[in-house]
């Protein structure tokens, strides 16, 4: 399946050219940002601009087909963040160091849960150390983003 050029360039410039879910810019990317469907072509989601959403690699390949996840606080089973109906201000922010996106409700704990934003569940957290990289380059975190 493959996206029209012209409908990736809305997609793409509706996100600011950052992932959707974890802020990734896609300056910092050496490959264009995919697209995210919001509910899976698998499960019958649509081309329409309102089910796409720009993802990062990382993210696109974790949420894969899940609609879901479990709130680690909670232990209910919750709906992803959806970028197209919810603000990321809203749900996520950085934490003082921006080496970690915080969920601030159950939504965002469990996406970031799902999503692995952190990659906690890696030995390493090769995410956080990109992060810090960013930082000291002044590339990080996004001016808009909210901090703990
Ligand atoms: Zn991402």
């Amino acid at each position: 399946m493959s996206i029209p050029k012209s409908v990736y360039e809305q997609v793409r410039q509706r996100a600011q050219a950052q992932c959707e879910y974890c802020h990734y810019p896609e300056l910092l990317s050496s490959a264009p940002l995919s697209i995210d469907h919001i509910q899976p072509q698998s499960l019958g989601g649509s081309d329409d601009l309102d089910n796409l959403a720009l993802a990062c690699r990382r993210c696109n390949e974790r949420r894969y087909n899940f609609m879901t996840g479990i709130d680690p606080e909670t232990g209910a089973e919750v709906a992803l963040f959806n970028p197209r109906q919810q603000q990321w201000s809203d749900h996520f922010m950085w934490s003082t160091d921006a080496l970690q996106i915080l969920g601030r409700t159950s939504i965002g704990r469990t996406t970031c849960n799902r999503l692995d934003l952190n990659d906690e569940r890696r030995e390493e957290p090769f995410i956080q150390n990109a992060r810090q990289q960013w930082t000291i380059a002044g590339l990080h975190p996004p001016d808009s983003d909210p901090r703990e």
